[in-house]
């Protein structure tokens, strides 16, 4: 396949380009298009497999297609740890630089201050851990009611890590009505019962 052929904008494809990508990987070859359908995602997936793109593209995608009014967070991606975070972070800036949307880095050991300052400015993706996002949310100044887009990535680390009743917790903060794009590498029993709890009829990617 290639990548002229997944839904991906003009932008957006030559940001690819640019990063010298010349085929989708398997996992953005068969997650991309049904993101962009707006269907939920359950991906089981390794590091190394391409699968940041894999979520981070189609959202690029589907952000850079609507505007909303108020700079409200409309997705946000969770990571296990800050170095994760950091490198999605980093993808989200190459990948979308030639659109103009806007991300804050929500992790911990960094100034809870400037994270406040970033979101109060607006932004259009929340990257975070679990544990800050809730820190920030609980003193208030963060609304997620139009996060509609929700990544629930390495969810089998956020599990060894403890992180799940973190998770429940913030996805009760956001719309019932929200897409869920949820990766692990592996799919242990209790990852699928995490799963069927956070997904709604989801299109299942093995790689
Ligand atoms: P990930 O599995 O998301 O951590 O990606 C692993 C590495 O593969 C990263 O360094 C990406 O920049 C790179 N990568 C992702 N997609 C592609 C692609 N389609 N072609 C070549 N490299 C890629």
């Amino acid at each position: 396949p290639l990548f002229s052929e997944l839904g991906l904008s003009a932008p957006i494809q030559q940001a690819i380009e640019e990063m010298g990508y010349r085929h989708p990987t398997p996992i953005q070859a068969q997650a991309i298009p049904y993101v962009l359908m707006g269907r939920d995602v359950l991906g089981v997936a390794q590091t190394g497999t391409g699968k940041t793109a894999s979520f981070t593209l189609p959202m690029l995608e589907i952000l850079s297609g609507s505007r909303a009014r108020a700079r409200m967070p409309r997705s946000l991606i969770l990571e296990p740890t800050r170095e994760l975070a950091l490198q999605v972070a980093e993808n989200f800036v190459n990948y979308g630089k030639h659109l103009k949307l806007t991300h804050a880095l929500l992790i911990g050991g960094e100034s809870m201050a400037e994270q406040k300052e970033v979101l109060n400015r607006g932004v259009d993706v929340l990257i975070a851990t679990p544990g800050r996002l809730i820190d920030l949310f609980e003193r208030g100044g963060l609304l997620l009611t139009q996060t509609k887009l929700l990544v629930i990535d390495e969810a089998d680390r956020m599990l060894d890590m403890g992180f799940i009743p973190d998770i429940e917790k913030i996805v009760s903060m956001l719309s019932p009505l929200r897409q869920t794009l949820f990766f692990s590498a592996t799919m242990a029993p209790e990852i699928r019962r995490l799963a069927d709890m956070f997904l709604h009829n989801p299109k299942e990617i093995t790689v």
